[in-house]
């Protein structure tokens, strides 16, 4: 690995300033857990890391928000994120999904922001939070805006977010009503990267459903939701055979990828079963109060 600079700013306002954004070798840092990893295989040579973990204290905060929904502080580790009491009663899809995420090794050091930020479709936390209503709160030389994660992702490994941009904050509205789950298929190893990601969330009243999301990772180019397997859900008994037919249109409408872990006519096979399953245990796990 070749030398670089590790400069720590003092707030937010100085870590815009410090990004350059006409030199991409010019990069934030918040755990590092994915950086390190490019920069040791040679894929990414940094010339100057801007470092954040100094900002932990005012922007790794976990709250309620008035209307019962959540605000993570990017720099929230994803092991405060997943022991958190907010995040537990608010949204309890997220610990559930953090016990196969990676190791508690990397969950203790990485951030939720540099999770979103690093855009690789294998990660498990976008399709959970996307599936949630989620949206980043993003700050850069331009000013502030806000980012649906469902939209975040441009392609492999690429986002939206322009150089100089930093992600501040991840919202969520309230889960109250909603039913949610997220399963993941690893084909080489239990601990491998996931195949196939699929998280879902459901709104039933008086047994029919009104509204979902379903989304799928990993098996796909980038994050992607799903409507037409929301079309056949809108509406309909939340039993098996609304179930079977989701699963069918998930399977007829996602672009599934070859990779080393699989064929695209294999994962969109498990994309089938796993949204099927999904469905069934979102409703079996029943709505956040
Ligand atoms: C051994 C191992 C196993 C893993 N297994 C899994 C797994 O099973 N499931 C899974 O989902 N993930 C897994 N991961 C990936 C892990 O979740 C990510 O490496 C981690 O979440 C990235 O967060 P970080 O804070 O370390 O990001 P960093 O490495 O600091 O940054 C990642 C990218 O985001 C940018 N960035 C960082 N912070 C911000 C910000 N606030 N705003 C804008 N850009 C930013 C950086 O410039 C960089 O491009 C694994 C990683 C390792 C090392």
């Amino acid at each position: 690995m070749r030398g670089f600079e590790l400069v720590h700013p003092a707030s937010l306002d100085e870590a815009i300033k410090l990004l350059d954004v006409d030199d991409p070798t010019v990069r934030p840092f918040s755990g590092g857990t994915a950086l390190m990893l490019m920069m040791k295989t040679g894929v990414f040579q940094p010339s100057i890391l801007v470092h954040l973990g100094g900002l932990e204290a005012e922007h790794a905060a976990v709250a309620v928000t008035p209307e019962g929904g959540l605000r993570i502080g990017a720099l929230a580790t994803l092991t405060s994120v997943e022991h958190s009491a907010e995040v537990v009663r608010v949204a309890p899809v997220i610990p559930r999904a953090m016990k196969r995420l990676a190791n508690v090794r990397v969950r203790n050091v990485a951030r939720i922001g540099g999770n979103l930020a690093h855009g690789d479709p294998h990660m498990d936390l976008p399709p959970v939070l996307s599936s949630l209503g989620g949206a980043v709160t993003v700050r850069g030389p331009g000013g502030t805006r806000s980012i649906p994660i469902e939209g975040l992702f441009s392609g492999y490994y690429e986002t939206v977010l322009t150089r100089g941009e930093l992600i501040t904050d991840v919202t969520l509205p309230s889960q109250r009503g909603w039913a949610s789950a997220y399963l993941k298929c690893t084909t080489r190893s239990a601990d491998d990267w996931p195949t196939l990601g699929v998280a879902v969330s459901l709104k039933v009243t008086d047994g029919a459903i009104a509204e979902s999301r379903v989304m799928v990772s990993a098996a796909t180019e980038k994050l992607t939701r799903l409507p037409s397997a929301e079309a056949v859900l809108k509406g309909a008994n939340a039993g098996e055979d609304a179930v079977a037919r989701a699963a069918d249109a998930a399977a007829a409408e996602a672009e599934t990828i070859d990779d080393a872990r699989g064929s695209a006519e294999y994962k969109t096979e498990l994309l089938r079963v796993y949204v099927k399953r999904a469905l069934g245990e979102a409703i079996r796990n029943g709505a956040v109060q």
